[in-house]
């Protein structure tokens, strides 16, 4: 890592309140080629995306992780998206098949310990990934939820096997309101899930992602019913 603790914390603090377009371009001049978007195509990561690909270079590699669990109109999206951007998106996979998995550890893993699918089916994978990147941009935002009410636009972060990397955020300070008006705004396509009540889009299991109420937490509908409210991407690696 070229940049230590204290200039990461320097830079964030500048960071605050500058364009996402800004943010992105110093990632791509000091990071590239070690340097991915990973995004599950939810509403931040299709605008991201956008100012990435129109506004800063269309070379920044894009990952997803497909946990063999995603939703058709996912798969869908990520092929429209490919299309409009001219790009290849690359997939993570798990190293189990959902099958696989259901033979070694018993049915519906998801349903009984979903740390533990989740461990093996987005965090291994991306685990994974990380040596290859300096940084990874994600569309995170502060209102999301409380456990991300702390995010800075820059996060150094080391994981548990000690791979340490940038997590860059650049839309951290955005409002669910202003990620929806950039997209409307500039007709990118969305997930058609988000209109039949779906505000945060996972996996396919009813436990996993389910429709939110009017007046829910946008992230109500993910593993509802339980106290789990990540799935160990943003939280698996520690700050630095
Ligand atoms: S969201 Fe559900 S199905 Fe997907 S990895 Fe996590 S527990 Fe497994």
């Amino acid at each position: 890592m070229k940049f230590s603790p204290d200039q990461i914390r320097e830079l964030s603090a500048q960071f605050e309140g500058q364009h996402p377009r800004q943010i992105l371009q110093w990632a791509a001049d000091q990071f590239m080629p070690r340097l991915a978007i990973s995004t599950a195509f939810g509403p931040e990561g299709l605008v991201i995306l956008d100012i990435a690909m129109r506004k800063v270079t269309p070379r920044i590699p894009v990952f997803t992780i497909d946990t063999g669990f995603l939703f058709p109109e996912t798969q869908e999206l990520i092929t429209k998206i490919e299309k409009d951007y001219g790009i290849t998106v690359e997939r993570l996979h798990p190293d189990l098949t959902p099958e696989q998995q259901a033979a070694q550890y018993g049915p519906e893993l998801y349903r009984r310990e979903p740390d533990k699918c989740c461990h093996l089916r987005k965090v291994l994978p991306l685990q994974k990934k990380l040596p290859q990147l300096d940084a990874m941009i994600t569309g995170l935002r502060r209102t999301q939820s409380a456990t991300r009410a702390n995010a800075a636009v820059l996060q150094l972060q080391q994981t548990p096997d000690g791979y340490r990397y940038l997590k860059i955020n650049p839309l951290v300070g955005w409002s669910k309101e202003e990620v929806w008006w950039y997209i409307v705004s500039h007709q990118l396509h969305y997930n058609p899930l988000h209109d039949r009540g779906y505000a945060s889009i996972g996996c396919t299991p009813d436990c996993c992602t389910r429709p939110v109420q009017p007046g829910e937490d946008e992230r109500a509908g993910r593993w509802a019913g339980t106290d789990k409210k990540e799935c160990g991407l943003h939280t698996f690696a520690a700050n630095i």
